[in-house]
C-alpha cells in the first residue's frame, strides 16, 4: 500500500511556487496578494484561514486577513467584498465557508469578481470547468487531480465512484474525473444521501473520493482489493488525550481499508494541505490569467 502522502506533495508545489515568486520579485513585478474574509470565529474556520494566511506567507505572496464580526449585516458584507473586487492591490481572494445562517452563501459567491475567485466557486468559473476553459478550479478537488497526477495514478477507462454531491467537492470532482485530462477519462458514479445499496457501487470501484463528512464510514468489507482511496472527510471527533480536546477523522476506517487499498490518503496529512496549496497555485494564476 502506498500512502498518498498530502502533506509532502503539498510542500513540493508551494517549494515550486516559492522559486517563482523569487524570479517576479528579481524582475521587480508585482508577487500575487491574497485577501481571506473570516466571518465569526468557528473553530475549524479560524484554523484553515489561519493555514491558508502562513502558507502565503511561506511561498512569498502578500495576504491580507479580513476578520468580521459573526454579526455583520448581509448588505456590510457584500459592501465589503465590493471593496474587494475594487481593490487592484488584490489579485484573489476567499471567502471562508460556512457563513452564519442569517447570510445567504450564494448571494455572497456570486458577488464575489470572477476573475478574484480563486475558490473557484463562482457560477461563471464553475461553468467555464464544465467546458473545460481555463478557470480556477475548486481548491479541494483541483488538490486530489494534483494529488493523484504527481503520483501517477492510472485513471483512464477506470470507475470512480464520488460519495456526496456538495457544490464544493463532490460536484465538480465528479465532473474532473470525467473529463478529457491526464487524471479524469473515468467512468464516474456520483452517489449521495438518497443512493440505494451504497457498497454494489463502492465494491466496484478502482479508485473511491469519499467526501460525506461522515467519520470512517467507508469500510473495509465495502471496497475491493487494489482500490485507490481519496479520503476528503474531516470531522472533529472529542478526545480527551488530545491538547486541543479534539482528533480528526477522515470518511474511511483507514485501519481496514488501508489493508486493502493500492493508495489511500492519511487524514489529517492528505487532502487537507493539498487543498492550501491548489489555493496558493490558484492564486499565482490571478495575476498570470489578470495581467
Ligand atoms: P456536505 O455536507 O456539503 O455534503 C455531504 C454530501 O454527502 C451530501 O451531498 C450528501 O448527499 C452526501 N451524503 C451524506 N450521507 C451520505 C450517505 N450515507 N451515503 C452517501 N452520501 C451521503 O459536505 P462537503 O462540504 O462536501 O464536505 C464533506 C467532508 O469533507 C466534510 O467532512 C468536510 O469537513 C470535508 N472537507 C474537507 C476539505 C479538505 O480540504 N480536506 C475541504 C472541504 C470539505
Amino acid at each position: 500500500m502506498v500512502l498518498l502522502d498530502g502533506k509532502k506533495t503539498a510542500q513540493e508545489i508551494k517549494d515550486e511556487l516559492k522559486i517563482k515568486v523569487d524570479q517576479l520579485k528579481k524582475n521587480g513585478k508585482k508577487v500575487p496578494h491574497l485577501a481571506a474574509v473570516l466571518v465569526g470565529n468557528n473553530g475549524a474556520s479560524v484554523t484553515y484561514v489561519n493555514a491558508k494566511v502562513k502558507a502565503c506567507k511561506y511561498v512569498g505572496f502578500e495576504s491580507t486577513l479580513v476578520n468580521l464580526s459573526e454579526d455583520i449585516t448581509e448588505t456590510e458584507l457584500l459592501n465589503k467584498i465590493n471593496e474587494l473586487n475594487q481593490d487592484e492591490n488584490i489579485d484573489g481572494y476567499i471567502v471562508q465557508l460556512p457563513l452564519p445562517k442569517h447570510i445567504d452563501e450564494l448571494k455572497v459567491t456570486k458577488a464575489i469578481s470572477p476573475q478574484k475567485d480563486v475558490d473557484g466557486f463562482h457560477p461563471e468559473n464553475l461553468g467555464k470547468m464544465v467546458l473545460n476553459l481555463p478557470t480556477f478550479l475548486p481548491a479541494t478537488p483541483y488538490g486530489i487531480v494534483q494529488l493523484l497526477e504527481r503520483y501517477n495514478i492510472e485513471t483512464s477507462g477506470k470507475h470512480c465512484v464520488v460519495i456526496g454531491r456538495s457544490h464544493i467537492v463532490g460536484t465538480p470532482m465528479s465532473l474532473l474525473m470525467a473529463r478529457k485530462h491526464k487524471v479524469g477519462n473515468c467512468t464516474v458514479t456520483l452517489t449521495h444521501s438518497r443512493t440505494k445499496d451504497l457498497t454494489k457501487y463502492t465494491q466496484s470501484a478502482d479508485i473511491i473520493i469519499a467526501a460525506l463528512g461522515k467519520p470512517e464510514f467507508l469500510t473495509g468489507e465495502m471496497v475491493k482489493d487494489g482500490v485507490v482511496i481519496v479520503d476528503v472527510g474531516i470531522t472533529r471527533v472529542p478526545d480527551e488525550t488530545k491538547k486541543s480536546g479534539f482528533k480528526l477523522l477522515g470518511d474511511v476506517k483507514f485501519d481496514e481499508v488501508s489493508k486493502k487499498a493500492s493508495h489511500i490518503t492519511p487524514v489529517p496529512g492528505g487532502v487537507g494541505p493539498m487543498t492550501i496549496a491548489s489555493l496558493m497555485m490558484n492564486t499565482f494564476q490571478a495575476i498570470e490569467m489578470n495581467d
